[in-house]
């Protein structure tokens, strides 16, 4: 199953997984027609042929969850609360944890942000994707500066909670690999820097779980979001998983059936509700079983593949990329800690000269390859590496930079377990 290449020297599984829309073809402009390389595996992957298949193998089966006395009915249900127990594996959970399914990232972390008890502090990292820099502002929060290395990440988190007030709640969220440079983050060694100062810690894997194990327990990490389209499972669920006490404690992410255990008429006229303290307390609503399942579907699916392979491929890929790239005196490679610094299979790049919008616009239109050109949803670290004004200049769109001048915006590609 394993060959070793020549070039980059490293050891690569045989072949990718096999994905949806392999041998999907595109025209170009130039005119004729090109199979599809997907390179942007980072804003959403394509399925896994295992979770299309597990869906399609389940679909005649459909039923509602937790909400019917029906054989398919309760088939779904089970369906439903299996994948939690997969995802929980997956995950590495710890006994008192919960595993609550939600749309997505962005839709863990503001749920935890809605969760976060009174006068709770929380620590983020300028450098964040906005879905974990932006749902903590009506918290008391503190923005980081960009740290240039991993180890002044850690201190500079040190500091900030040696600042702290000591005795009420913290919370620090961090991602785990950036959607922008692929940078992994040292997760463990800031978890532990929390811990020490008496923080908690959420971990955003939208980037990281598609390409890495992540264990909560082996990290020490308070709570884990990520997203199932990162995780080639396309069907509008997410995850959050994590501590009980906060999720138990807090008001429900959304009121409705499913959530309440309990609804009574008071003689005042009012209602009065008792909550799940389980992880049903913030999954009001029908579930989304399909989404759910393909999520516990394609985390089998990467677990029987193994990740060390999965991971050297993608090593391999990017090494490769940089070896082209490196070839072309007017390419920038984006990196926040340095070149060698590790990463998974995500790299940002800009072409001096070229409007990065214009060049992702003719990648596709001229080669059939699809990447992403921006911002990336992380303004502020996309404009620290680029060396731009911090605070104006670049929004999303398709900033234009004068001939001659810097780029406002870069191109990114990112592989994955098809490519
Ligand atoms: N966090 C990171 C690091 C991401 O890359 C993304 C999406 O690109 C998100 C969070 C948000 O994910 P979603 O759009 O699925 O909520």
């Amino acid at each position: 199953m394993s060959v070793t290449t020549a070039a980059a020297d490293k050891t690569v599984c045989a072949a990718p997984l096999p994905v949806l829309g392999r041998d999907v073809t595109v025209p170009l402009v130039t005119g004729g027609e090109v199979t599809y390389a997907a390179l942007d595996y980072a804003a959403s992957a394509p399925a896994l042929q295992r979770v299309w298949d597990d869906v399609a193998a389940y679909a005649p089966y459909y039923g509602s969850v937790h909400r019917g006395a029906g054989y398919l009915s309760q088939l779904s249900t089970d369906l439903f609360e299996n994948s939690r127990v997969t995802v929980a594996e997956f995950l590495g959970c710890r006994e008192d944890d919960q595993v609550v399914f939600t749309r997505s990232t962005t839709d863990s972390l503001n749920l935890l942000a809605a969760a976060l008890p009174a006068d709770c502090q929380v620590f983020v990292f300028e450098t964040e994707h906005h879905a974990s820099l932006l749902p903590w502002r009506d918290a008391r929060v503190t923005y980081l500066n960009a740290p240039r290395t991993a180890d002044q990440a850690v201190a500079t988190l040190e500091r900030a909670l040696a600042d702290r007030d000591p005795y009420g709640p913290a919370l620090v969220c961090v991602t785990g690999a950036s959607n922008v440079t692929g940078e992994l983050w040292p997760v463990k060694e800031l978890a532990a820097a929390a811990h020490a100062h008496g923080a908690r810690i959420v971990l955003d894997a939208a980037q990281l779980a598609p390409h890495h194990p992540v264990s909560i327990s082996e990290l020490d990490v308070d709570w884990v979001a990520f997203s199932g389209h990162k995780l080639y499972a396309p069907f509008g669920s997410g995850v959050l998983a994590g501590r009980s006490d906060w999720l138990r404690d807090a008001e429900p992410y959304l009121a409705g059936g499913g959530a309440s255990r309990k609804v009574a008429r008071r003689t005042d006229g009012g209602v009065d509700v008792e909550w799940h303290d389980t992880a049903a307390r913030h999954e009001a609503g029908s579930p989304n079983v399909i989404g759910v399942y393909s999520i516990a579907s394609a985390c089998k699916a990467l677990t029987e593949a193994g990740f060390d392979e999965l991971v050297a491929r993608e090593r391999h890929l990017i090494a490769k990329v940089r070896e082209g790239l490196a070839d072309v005196p007017a390419v920038k490679v984006l990196s926040l800690f340095g070149d060698d610094a590790p990463r998974v299979g995500v790299l940002s790049f800009v072409v001096e000269g070229w409007n990065s919008s214009h060049f992702a616009a003719a990648l596709s239109a001229e080669y059939g390859i699809g990447v992403r050109d921006g911002l990336f949803c992380a303004h502020p670290l996309v404009r620290t590496l680029l060396g731009s004004d911090p605070q104006t200049q670049g929004e999303c769109g398709a900033p234009e930079a004068a001939p001659g001048e810097k780029s406002l915006n870069a191109i990114r590609v990112s592989f994955g377990a098809g490519t």
